[in-house]
């Protein structure tokens, strides 16, 4: 097929995440990806600046990844897991469980990331029904956070984003606290966290739990805060008798310098969510990991079982994918690659600081983000990137890169001096 025809195509029949299907923001059609470069149709080569939305740790077309999973097609793609268990899935949730911090002994494999948290949400309130307490049924969130797309997850993403009063009526309420305080190392004060403690305590008997994402809010704004604030809303949320649900979908596997950002803090979530890296970037696949004591308590109330059964329930061709990223992630020095990241993308992008139409220049882990001041025109901003040679899409105000962890330091180079030079064209 032609690239006009394909883009003809596209633009009578596809619907594309966050763009208007009667004047679409330009699509760019991709026929490859390989290590760190995503091929266009034209023949050119991108320098992937954001790994598919935190996916692509280890780069595109992995040989150990499509090894794995083609010995799995061999075997069975997908299989039922009513009544059925399988190699895949049950080793699987042993490394999940070895990796994740302590006490998080039950997995629950579920198809994205979204799912994850609406079965966490479920989790949560089936866990108080089944403790005598069945009016804890709302849940406490911060403000600027995202938790995705369906009902219950964009229940608790910031009002304000997600658009909460176009929804009004048909998504569940929540209780919002501000957002913490920006910067990774902003010192802590108590008062920092008094706000969240206040509607803790006002609201406790219908609380069922906090959720938020450890350390690092992403589509809600790409913040950055302190792990101090994070170990005092977790002793906060036990205090005042709420579960912990973490939302480690997007930080989870290392990106933010840890392999989990609970690990900033060795905070110990009630209830855990994992997705997007979890494959490496090859096949959906989520995960809500919860303590014993949640898991167990589901099932001693009624109707004494989880009510959550996706038909692709721990589908075993993404479960190998994510055994061998994880592997793969392991045997890696990733603590030193996101290290070295880091200290690059701070040189590359901290120039950015001094534009005046620059807010703000924040790096952590394998994040790198530049805030303008006022929102980029998508369009335009893209195809400069794409004439720089490199992979970048900004979102509103936020122009950021998590490339992935393979990444060169000459092509991370090249990334930074492109985010520099479209960044410093964008007032004219
Ligand atoms: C992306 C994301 C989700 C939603 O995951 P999907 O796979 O897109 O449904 C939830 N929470 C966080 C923190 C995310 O970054």
């Amino acid at each position: 097929m032609d690239i006009a025809e394909l883009l003809e195509l596209d633009r009578q029949h596809v619907w594309h995440p966050y763009t208007s299907v009667t004047s679409p923001l330009p699509v760019y059609p991709v026929v490859s990806a390989k290590g760190t470069r995503l091929r266009l149709a034209d023949g050119r080569e991108l320098i992937d600046g954001m790994s598919s939305w935190w996916c692509a740790i280890h780069g595109y077309n992995h040989p150990a990844l499509n090894a794995a999973m083609a010995a799995q097609l061999e075997k069975m793609s997908h299989v039922m897991f009513g009544g059925i268990t399988h190699e895949p899935a049950a080793l699987l949730c042993r490394e999940l469980v070895r990796l994740a911090p302590p006490g998080l002994d039950k997995v629950f494999v579920c198809d994205s990331g979204s799912v994850a948290v609406e079965v966490a949400i479920k989790m949560a309130v089936q866990y108080w029904h089944a403790m005598g307490r069945p009016r804890k049924k709302r849940f406490l969130a911060v403000r600027s956070g995202y938790h995705g797309d369906t009902l219950g997850a964009m229940s608790v993403c910031d009002p304000g984003t997600g658009m909460h009063t176009l929804f009004s009526g048909i998504l569940p309420e929540q209780l919002f606290a501000p957002a913490p305080k920006a910067g990774f190392d902003a010192p802590f004060e108590e008062a920092d966290t008094a706000p969240l403690a206040a509607l803790m305590r006002e609201h406790r008997d219908t609380l069922a739990a906090l959720i938020l994402e450890p350390v690092v809010q992403g589509a809600g704004g790409m913040r950055f805060y302190s792990p101090a604030w994070l170990s005092r809303a977790r002793e906060l949320a036990r205090e005042n008798g709420l579960l912990f649900i973490a939302d480690e979908i997007a930080t989870g596997f290392g990106r933010t310098g840890k392999m989990f950002a609970c690990g900033h803090a060795d905070v110990r979530p009630d209830i855990l969510c994992l997705g997007k890296a979890l494959t490496g970037g090859t096949m959906t696949l989520a995960a809500a990991l919860a303590t014993r004591e949640v898991a167990e308590g589901i099932c001693q109330g009624a109707p004494g079982v989880f009510m959550h059964g996706p038909t692709f329930m721990g589908n075993p061709l993404a479960c190998a994918a994510a055994l061998a990223s994880i592997r793969l992630l392991e045997e890696s020095p990733w603590e030193k690659r996101i290290h070295t990241m880091e200290t690059r993308m701070r040189e590359g992008l901290t120039p950015c600081a001094k534009l005046p139409w620059v807010a703000d220049v924040r790096v952590l882990g394998g994040i790198g983000v530049v805030e303008t001041r006022s929102p980029v025109n998508v369009a335009e901003i893209q195809r400069k990137f794409v004439e720089r040679g490199v992979w970048v899409r900004p979102f509103g105000k936020l122009v950021y890169i998590m490339p992935p962890y393979i990444i060169e330091a000459d092509d991370l180079d090249h990334l930074c001096a492109a985010m520099r030079g479209v960044v410093e064209e964008l007032e004219q």
